[in-house]
């Protein structure tokens, strides 16, 4: 009996908290990043709700696609094509120009290139404002789409064969200085550090983050991908 008062109890506070979470929703006096109502928004700052929102649209190209309209940026659909087996093109799209920062033109995976923006406008931006007194406004890469083994592996295929991956080599700087992994990573100076903390940043929104601390093969280049495996090196 008295066990059954309290459960009940416990439902009617249950209850009265989650109207009060909606009627403070609707009263529009909870930030709309944290509504769980409203669809992903990709200029809002990455957080927890954003990270349930990505995952609620995850393999979703249209959703993805709708996303990245609400932020105004063009992203292009893209064929399915497969290639042999391990390797192929589903749910791609080409980007061109993240918030700020021109991309040249690459395929990949759309959840791939949510987290490439979200990583651009909210991460890679600001840090170099901060550290080189600039924004980015181009981001030197090798890519997305490989048909290939991961690196140091003759069986595995790399997250690069379903354009689920990219790897960055550098940032040009809207008053046209060059950041290289290869060139600033070793070195102790304001490009150093900038890296490193866009590494920290790209681990937050990434399952895998490999840089040149990681082995030789990634020396000159940030590889990001969404596969399976996590890991932040
Ligand atoms: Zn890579």
């Amino acid at each position: 009996m008295r066990a059954s008062r309290i459960s009940g109890l416990v439902f009617l506070l249950a209850a009265a908290g989650l109207l009060a979470f909606f009627a403070a929703l609707r009263l529009e006096l909870i930030a709309s990043r944290y509504n769980p109502l409203l669809p992903l928004d990709l200029t809002d700052p990455p957080g927890l709700m954003s990270e349930v929102k990505l995952w609620l649209i995850e393999g979703n190209r249209p959703a993805c696609i709708a996303a990245f309209a609400r932020a105004n940026v063009v992203v292009t659909a893209m064929p399915h094509r497969t290639a042999k087996p391990g390797c192929g093109r589903e749910g791609t799209v080409l980007v061109r120009t993240l918030s700020e920062a021109d991309i040249g033109g690459e395929e990949m995976r759309c959840d791939v290139a949510m987290r490439l923006y979200l990583l651009e406008r909210h991460i890679i931006q600001p840090l170099a404002r901060r550290h080189l007194g600039a924004g980015v406004d181009r981001i030197t890469h090798f890519g997305s789409y490989s048909c290939r083994t991961m690196r140091g592996s003759s069986w595995r295929m790399s997250e690069h064969s379903t354009a689920n991956a990219f790897d960055i080599s550098g940032f040009r700087t809207a008053n046209g200085r060059m950041i290289s992994l290869k060139k600033d990573w070793p070195t102790g100076g304001a490009p150093a550090r900038f890296l490193r903390d866009v590494r920290r940043g790209a681990c937050s929104l990434f399952n895998m983050v490999l840089s040149p601390d990681y082995n030789a093969d990634h020396a000159d280049h940030f590889h990001v991908d969404q596969g399976l495996f996590r890991g932040c090196h």
